[in-house]
């Protein structure tokens, strides 16, 4: 079973959900740490490293001498990745996707790709918990990339809980592709609110059953609450506003093994996501 736990915007909770939910898992499970620009997880699940990859993306270079400067590429290109200039193409490594597009419609053979690094992939043993995390290089703007590297290695007898990167852009929904079900972690809040419906849009487009984990419930109003209910959308789990567990987070502690109150809790959220992804 793929779950992905994802939020409208940062800073709600996502990791606190996706590694306390690993750590209830127990042995078996992966935990794929897909917020490749700034990968956290590691900081809670510490452990040895098993292997560091690099990961190069295929990149489009013009061979001046059989480019005829006719424009296709270019008119190809969405990302404005290759330009014709002066009877020649050009290309920004820094905008391609490396979809291949401009090399198949180039009539003069003129393109051809080479290996551009974007980042490594570490796959870590921390105990029960099989962690791997993507880490972008800096200045490379193309996660989605990195992402699909991260998600190759879901081994499919395990569990996999995907850490997704915020928002509802491109790397999002590259993580939550093909996934069985997604948890969206929000804050009872009027911007929890915001972001929350964002990410439900996205995830319905997508087709892939959900349900919402309410973080620091206490705070804020009930209208994340009233919306939920509104739109038949399960509410899977409430963690309380608890300062305890904000110091946990701070020393880079798991909830589950600092604060064995909050145990059952999870165990519930594993169990239900068990039997709704079923
Ligand atoms: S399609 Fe090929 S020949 Fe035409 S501008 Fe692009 S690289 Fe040059
Ligand atoms: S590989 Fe795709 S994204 Fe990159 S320049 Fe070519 S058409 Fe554009």
């Amino acid at each position: 079973m793929i779950i992905a736990v994802a939020s409208g915007k940062g800073g709600t909770g996502k990791t606190t959900v996706s590694v306390n939910l690993a750590r209830v898992f127990g042995n078996g499970v992966q935990l794929l740490d897909c917020d490749v620009e700034a990968p956290n997880a590691h900081l809670f699940l510490r452990g040895d490293l098993l292997v560091e990859e690099t990961v190069n993306i295929r990149i489009p270079e013009v061979n001046s001498q059989l480019c005829n400067g006719c424009g296709d590429c270019s008119d190809f290109c969405e990302f404005n990745a290759v330009v014709t200039i002066a009877k020649s193409a050009m290309v920004f490594p820094e905008l391609c996707h490396a979809c291949g597009g401009c090399e198949t419609v180039c009539r003069k053979n003129a393109i051809r790709e080479a290996d551009s690094r974007i980042g490594t992939v570490q796959t870590i043993n921390a105990g029960d918990i099989t962690l791997v995390h993507g880490r972008l290089d800096v200045g490379i703007s193309s996660a989605s990339p990195l992402v699909e590297a991260v998600k190759r290695r879901i081994q499919p007898e395990l569990h996999a809980i995907l850490d997704a990167p915020p928002g509802t852009s491109c790397p999002a929904v590259a993580t939550l592709r093909k996934s069985d079900y997604v948890v969206l972690v929000t804050e009872p809040t009027p911007f929890g609110l915001h972001d929350l419906k964002l990410a439900v849009a996205m995830v319905r487009q997508m087709g892939i059953p959900f349900g919402v984990v309410v973080n620091r419930y206490g705070i804020g109003d009930d209208r994340v609450h009233l919306y939920c209910g509104r739109e038949n959308i399960p509410l899977l789990l409430e963690i309380p506003d608890d300062r305890r567990i904000a110091e946990a987070y701070s020393r880079g502690e798991t909830i589950v093994d600092v604060l064995p109150a909050y145990l059952g809790l999870f165990t519930q959220l594993r169990d239900s996501l068990l039997y709704r992804a079923d």
